[in-house]
């Protein structure tokens, strides 16, 4: 199977040793480096950035600045296209909220099916602002993505789309979406693409350059930093483009009673004080990242197949979208198959109960709308429920996952079996 062995970096693990967390797309476990980053931040080098020269200071500006300059080398990006944000959705408000007419070549903005509300949003918010339409990339029947789908997408990417907004990876779905053939088509049309890579970050190599995106946004929490940070990256004349949507202190380089003149990208971007500690946190999930990232995709693809292959042994499984087969891109250029987060729905079967003694005994996953509810209701699923894997989850978590839910299924039978049988004797 996989050796690879993250629990021990994750302190979350020694406190809940009985818990199987198989909810890593919601939020990941934090590395105990980070924890132990954000303490010294906050308790010993505690100082802004940017405005003074004293030793804590200066020595907390750079800190900060070598985090922008890691993410920037590790995304193949330049460090002024990296803006610090609080997260994937202040992301893409601040994108959306800056952009402006003369930046738009046309009146459609495309929206993939399956995008979380954070990336659907704000896009029909600029619509209304701007007059714009918007229709969807579909998807087929039960949220696969397909060549027949790209087919269709093909013929959607038009002269008159002026936006297109897409997630690297769904977070309902775990499909991996071919980002740089339509970045390719978008780029054909001069329409802006933005990559949402919220759940892509964690579990692939991601080359901004290489996919050729105009933005690409994703969250802290979601690959072992902390909450409160996120990143926007923007191709530097976008981002000279883009207006600020937050006004205040750090982004002006001149100010008089009338007027202001703002910095250049990204500080024009930051305004007020930021998460220094969370940013210099973040800077150590980077670490981890990089120096894992080869075992990590192996690891989770392993688990990922095995977790397939023992659902598929389960009566009225369905499974949605394909989160095992090969159509995203990742890894500067390597096909890549799965990311490890896999949504089902159990048929005749109250879904709700079951997750609630799943919840009972310890299995900690997700079951709702998962913040895409459009996708939802075009798949005629209220509900589903997703198991999401992280590199610290190991063999024992899944066969533990599944056997809990083979017994809870086999007792529901027998529940049920045992009322038909009372019900014939009366
Ligand atoms: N996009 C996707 C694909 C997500 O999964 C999430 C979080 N569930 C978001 C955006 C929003 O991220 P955040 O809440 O960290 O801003």
């Amino acid at each position: 199977m996989t050796d690879f062995s993250a629990k021990k970096h994750f302190p979350y693990f020694s406190d809940n040793a009985k818990q199987v967390y198989l909810d890593s797309a919601a939020t990941t476990q934090r590395l105990g480096a980070v924890i132990e980053v954000t303490r010294q931040a906050m308790a010993e080098n505690n100082a802004t950035v940017h405005r003074a020269a004293y030793k804590k200071a200066s020595e907390a500006t750079v800190a900060y600045e070598n985090v922008r300059q890691n993410v920037a080398s590790w995304i193949n990006a330049r460090q002024d296209e990296i803006v610090f944000t609080s997260g994937a959705t202040e992301s893409l408000n601040m994108i959306a909220a800056g952009i402006h007419a003369p930046m738009l070549n046309g009146t459609k903005i495309l929206v993939c099916a399956s995008e979380h509300h954070a990336n659907l949003l704000p896009w029909q918010a600029l619509a209304s602002r701007l007059d714009l339409s918007i229709e969807v990339l579909p998807l087929e029947q039960d949220g696969v993505f397909s060549e027949a789908t790209w087919e269709r997408w093909s013929t959607l990417v038009t002269q008159d789309v002026c936006l297109i907004a897409c997630a690297h990876v769904s977070n309902v779905l775990g499909n991996i979406y071919p980002v740089k053939a339509l970045c390719q088509l978008a780029e054909q049309n001069q329409a802006l693409t933005i990559i949402d890579g919220t759940q892509a970050l964690a579990h692939l190599s991601v080359d901004v350059a290489d996919i050729g995106c105009d933005f690409y946004v994703f969250s802290g929490h979601k690959m072992y930093g902390p909450t409160g940070t996120g990143v926007l990256f923007g191709r530097y004349s976008c981002l000279t483009g883009l207006l600020p949507s937050k006004l205040g202190g750090e982004m002006v380089s001149a100010v008089s009673y009338e007027r202001f003149t703002t910095q250049n990208p990204p500080l024009k971007f930051e305004a007020g004080t930021p998460n220094v500690s969370g940013v210099i946190a973040l800077g150590e999930a980077l670490y981890f990242l990089r120096e894992h990232m080869t075992q990590i995709v192996q690891h989770e693809r392993t688990l990922c197949k095995l977790l397939m292959s023992r659902l598929k042994t389960i009566k009225h499984l369905r499974v949605l979208g394909n989160p095992l087969q090969q159509h995203g891109h990742s890894t500067n250029g390597n096909p890549q198959d799965t990311i490890g987060i896999v949504s089902f729905v159990l048929e005749q079967q109250d879904n709700h109960s079951i997750v609630q003694q799943l919840w009972q005994e310890g299995i900690a996953l997700r079951y709702g709308h998962h913040c895409a509810m459009p996708l939802l209701q075009t798949l005629s699923v209220g509900a589903c429920i997703r198991v999401s894997i992280g590199a610290y989850t190991d063999e024992q978590d899944i066969l533990r996952f599944v056997e809990t839910l083979q017994r809870i299924l086999r007792q529901s039978e027998g529940d049920l079996a045992s009322i038909e049988n009372d019900s014939s004797y009366s």
